[in-house]
């Protein structure tokens, strides 16, 4: 019996009916969820009809596969029968029937990439392209010739598409106790949230995210390390310096042994995510059904999650890895708008609702405090400067909708000078579900630009505030301009059909697409 409760068919709110960035939305039917699909592939049944055997795929074999009933898809260059997850598929069938026969890579990637297939569709592995199949073409060539010792030499770069001088490049040096790795982006306002670290045991990962693109240094060290790292950053050059503490005082010969993808420039969303263990330190309650989870990143890890991203949560449940993402948000509504330098880099906040039914959410509270969690890099489109620019900031949020605009009223009335007002118009069910009111009511309070406004859609008491659900007449009030020709920027986040619809209303409004920014997967 699997450790997990029973489920009928996911919710209207499900991200199960969801699939992300806004695609086709469809109700699975009863018997159909995540949990569903799981206990499927643990049943034995033979999912891709060849008992088991993995076989070589030709183009022209994939292609034959192209009907619902009788369903390939290639991704990543491993072909996978999914006719028997068609059913269970959140975007539904004639998504993923869009790739039927097909490399289905490039589609994977921009709908969801972050969702992990090769777990979730292991027992549908038919086996390997004999031939890759026509694909778009990727940004990184291979990486064969770096198979030599880190000499201390800058090795060749491998870009495509990105011009040669651009690209990156690191040195090494060491002391009797030091080694310090020098990276030179070439590009000026390098800053902490762009430089992302990890050293585990000798295994050392730099990320450095220049605008889309993304640097990696990935290498064997050739001896061992101290735990504790600094990283120095001439945000005026763009040099990032790492340097790490020997554990003994040998003098290295080589830095250590290139890894896979190390010293390549690729697209960011090429890159594969990236996740470390990060330790549950506490978790408390928010509201009746959402808590606060603060995960401790390790030590050998630098890692500061930018204002309107989100990282990937993953966990094995019932044997299989399941990913979902979830938006930091800071321990507490600071009222003081101290520099976000000042925030506590060491800690992720995560503000979580735990569905009753929810696989993800009922087995993260199942987490004890000390248990470990693996956490994935930043990710998403949400950039600062889209507020730096604004005059007014109007924010629509919806249940944990709210997460992403947490960090964001912080930036914005810390950072942000030209901004006259803050708006927040937050849609709950009840008041109990309201999260955060306390704080939103003393900021509101205490900032002459910030206003809040909540709308309860299922208000149980003597509720004297606005009721309803999201609508054109409410936006028009709320989201006018307070000059005719103020900047402003509107950011919505919420169920994806709330998202998708209070889009619609601001576009019939008159927003241009500019002036809009909905928070999606
Ligand atoms: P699911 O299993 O997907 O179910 C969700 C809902 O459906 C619940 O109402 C559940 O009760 C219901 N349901 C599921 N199965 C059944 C069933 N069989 N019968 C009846 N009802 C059912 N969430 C946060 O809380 N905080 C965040 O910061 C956050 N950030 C996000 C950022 C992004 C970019 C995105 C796209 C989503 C974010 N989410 C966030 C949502 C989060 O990713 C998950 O979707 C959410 O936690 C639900 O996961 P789950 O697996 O527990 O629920
Ligand atoms: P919820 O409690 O179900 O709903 C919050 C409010 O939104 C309620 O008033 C609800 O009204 C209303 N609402 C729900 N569905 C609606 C719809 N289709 N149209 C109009 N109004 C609707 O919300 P939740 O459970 O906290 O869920 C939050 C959602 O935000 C999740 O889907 C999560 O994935 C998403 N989220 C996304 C991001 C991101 O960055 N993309 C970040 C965080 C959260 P009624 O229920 O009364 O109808």
């Amino acid at each position: 019996m699997l450790n997990v409760p029973p489920q009928a068919f996911p919710a209207p709110s499900s991200q199960q009916r969801a699939a992300a960035g806004g695609r086709a939305k469809v109700p699975l039917k009863p018997g159909r969820s995540l949990m569903d699909w799981i206990r499927l592939t643990k049943s034995g049944k033979d999912m891709t009809g060849l008992k088991g055997r993995l076989i070589e795929v030709t183009e022209d074999e994939l292609a034959k596969h192209n009907k619902k009933e009788d369903c390939w898809i290639c991704i990543r260059g491993f072909v996978y029968n999914v006719t028997p997850y068609m059913e269970y598929h959140p975007g539904g069938e004639d998504e993923l029937m869009k790739a039927a026969g097909t490399d289905g890579t490039d589609l994977f990637d921009q709908v969801h990439r972050w969702v992990n297939y090769e777990s979730m569709l292991k027992e549908c592995l038919v086996g390997r392209m004999a031939v890759k199949p026509i694909a778009a073409p990727k940004e990184i060539t291979s990486v064969s010739e770096e198979k030599k010792q880190l000499n201390g030499m800058l090795p060749e770069k491998k870009v495509l598409g990105a011009s040669k001088d651009l690209t990156p490049s690191y040195d090494w040096f060491q002391t009797d106790s030091l080694i310090t790795i020098a990276i030179y982006t070439k590009q000026k306002g390098i800053n902490a949230e762009l430089v992302i670290l990890d050293c585990e045991e000798k295994r050392l990962r730099g990320e450095i995210i220049v605008d889309d693109y993304s640097y990696l240094l990935e290498v064997d060290l050739n001896h061992a390390v101290q735990e504790d790292m600094a990283v120095n950053i001439a945000e005026k050059v763009g040099k990032v310096e790492i340097i790490l503490k020997k554990k003994d005082t040998v003098h290295w010969k080589i830095l250590g042994q290139p890894l896979e993808n190390h010293n390549t420039f690729m697209k960011r969303t090429d890159r594969g995510l990236f996740y470390r263990k990060c330790k549950l330190v506490s978790k408390t309650e928010v509201t009746h059904d959402t808590k606060l989870f603060c995960l401790l990143l390790p030590e050998s890890t630098h890692l500061r999650v930018p204002t309107g991203q989100h990282v990937y949560l993953k966990q094995i449940i019932a044997g299989t890895e399941v990913v979902k993402p979830y938006t930091p948000v800071l321990p507490f509504l600071p009222l003081d708008f101290q520099e976000p330098s000042c925030h506590d880099s060491a800690h992720i906040y995560l503000m979580i609702k735990i569905y009753s039914c929810g696989l993800f959410t009922q087995a993260l509270d199942r987490l004890q405090i000390g248990d470990y969690i693996s956490v994935s890099n930043p990710e998403g489109s949400f950039k600062k400067s889209q507020v730096q620019n604004s005059e007014e900031l109007f924010l629509l949020a919806a249940g944990t909708g709210f997460t992403p605009m947490v960090k964001l009223l912080n930036f914005a009335l810390t950072e942000v000078s030209c901004l006259r007002t803050v708006k927040l118009m937050f849609f709950n069910r009840t008041e109990d579900d309201i999260l955060w009111r306390n704080q939103l009511e003393q900021l509101a309070l205490k900032d002459e630009r910030f206003e809040v406004q909540f709308i309860l859609s299922q208000p149980v008491r003597d509720w004297v505030g606005k009721q309803g659900m999201i609508s054109s007449s409410l936006l028009s009030e709320f989201v006018k301009r307070s000059r005719k020709d103020s900047k402003v920027l509107i950011c919505i986040c919420g169920p994806a059909p709330f998202t998708e619809q209070g889009v619609q209303y601001l576009k019939d409004l008159g927003y241009s697409q500019e002036e809009v920014h909905p928070f999606t997967a």
